[in-house]
């Protein structure tokens, strides 16, 4: 089966990870800041903070920027549980906006609709989560526009995005965001197993995700209430987690991040190449918003279901049983039986709905070879002419 989705491990990498075995730190060591100081260059952010997951990431960036009960968090549906779950977490309510038809992301002028609404009834959200989906950057400026006028907060998931581009800055320089979530899974754009990151300019927010990261606890004498008792002393003065990356998973972080621009370039040869060999199928090809760069971690095609006498799943199907590994990303958040509970129903959210009855996930990964991808192609073509 040629997976959707696959890393790359090179003996660098596991280098990396073994000389952090015969060290003395399997945590809290040297190699967690230094994953974060790499992550501080590459997306031009001041602040980067490394945690388990992007899913802890998204938990404390809400829970630092103040999300509790009685407010809302709205998220796209498309999009992976995680983006919504994080708002109920901390008690929130969850709330959507419908994707854009060409780009699959949050639509600005639906958010802007909503928000018309919500302010007359009392509703506006504390924080809005656009998701960068497959990589491609969400309309951060007409979002960030809205933020001023209606008084929100932006969280980029942009678990899809690292080492895109957004008008020429690198995705995380949280130019039109509070704060930038990443996501390190094997199947993301580089990994650390398991692992997530957040990055912001905003030193207080970075300095309340530190103690959310780490129990809410304080070494720093200045935050402490009355004197240190001594060298052993540390004071909890908030309710933390335990969210760290352990030096295992930075070790591994450390030397992928290296490669991030070949991992992207790798990506954008493969859609390039996607792109002239299904042009002729009936088939919608990604749309690539204008002044962005895409982290390519998804290439999506739309079905042109009449155009083709297989339905959806015939032609999902079809691909798995003749290996070749497709997915879908995703299944609208809101349809998911636990949203249902909430008061969510089929037919909220239509143009997401319309994207999740024809979409698919071809396999791409930067080890991609020329055979597979031809192997996809001509395993697509067959089945489309059925
Ligand atoms: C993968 C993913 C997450 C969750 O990432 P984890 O690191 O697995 O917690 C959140 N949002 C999106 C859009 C993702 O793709």
């Amino acid at each position: 089966m040629i997976p959707y989705g696959k890393q790359e491990i090179t003996q660098q990498d596991i280098d990396g990870v073994v000389e952090v075995l015969q060290s003395d730190f399997l945590t809290q060591g040297p190699k967690v800041p230094e994953f974060e100081q790499a992550l501080v260059e590459k997306t031009g952010a001041k602040y980067a903070l490394a945690v388990n997951s992007a899913t802890s990431a998204l938990h404390i960036a809400c829970l630092a920027l103040g999300l509790g009960e009685n407010d809302w968090l709205w998220t796209t549906p498309i999009t992976f549980v995680a983006s919504a779950n994080c708002g109920l977490y901390c008690g929130a309510r969850v709330d959507f906006v419908d994707i854009d038809s060409a780009t699959y992301n949050m639509c600005p002028k639906k958010l802007e609709a909503k928000l018309v609404l919500a302010k007359a009834n009392g509703t506006l959200p504390k924080i809005v989560v656009p998701v960068h989906l497959c990589g491609q950057p969400c309309d951060m400026q007409a979002i960030s526009k809205l933020s001023k006028q209606y008084g929100f907060k932006v969280i980029e998931d942009a678990s899809h995005a690292i080492g895109g581009k957004y008008r020429d800055q690198p995705i995380g320089s949280c130019e039109f965001s509070d704060i930038t979530v990443f996501s390190f899974h094997p199947v993301k754009i580089i990994t650390t197993a398991e692992g997530g990151a957040v990055v912001t300019n905003d030193k207080e927010l970075a300095e309340k995700m530190a103690l959310l990261r780490s129990h809410g606890i304080t070494r720093d004498l200045d935050k402490m209430q009355g004197e240190s008792h001594g060298g052993w002393y540390y004071q909890q003065i908030a309710l933390g987690f335990n969210y760290r990356m352990t030096e295992l998973q930075a070790a591994l972080g450390v030397t992928q991040i290296k490669r991030l621009e070949a991992f992207i370039e790798a990506r954008h040869r493969l859609a390039n190449r996607y792109n002239e060999l299904l042009q002729s199928l009936p088939l919608v090809l990604p749309y690539q918003l204008e002044n962005t760069y895409s982290g390519l971690h998804l290439y999506v095609i739309r079905l042109k279901l009449n155009e083709i006498n297989l339905s959806h799943s015939e032609v999902f199907d079809s691909l798995r049983n003749q290996g070749v590994g497709v997915n879908i990303h995703y299944i609208p958040v809101h349809t998911q039986p636990y949203y249902k509970a909430m008061g969510f129903t089929d037919g909220d959210f239509v143009e997401s709905e319309k994207y999740y009855s024809d979409a698919i996930s071809l396999p791409m990964f930067h080890t991609m070879t020329t055979e597979q991808q031809d192997t996809v192609v001509s395993v697509l073509t067959e089945i489309l002419s059925r």
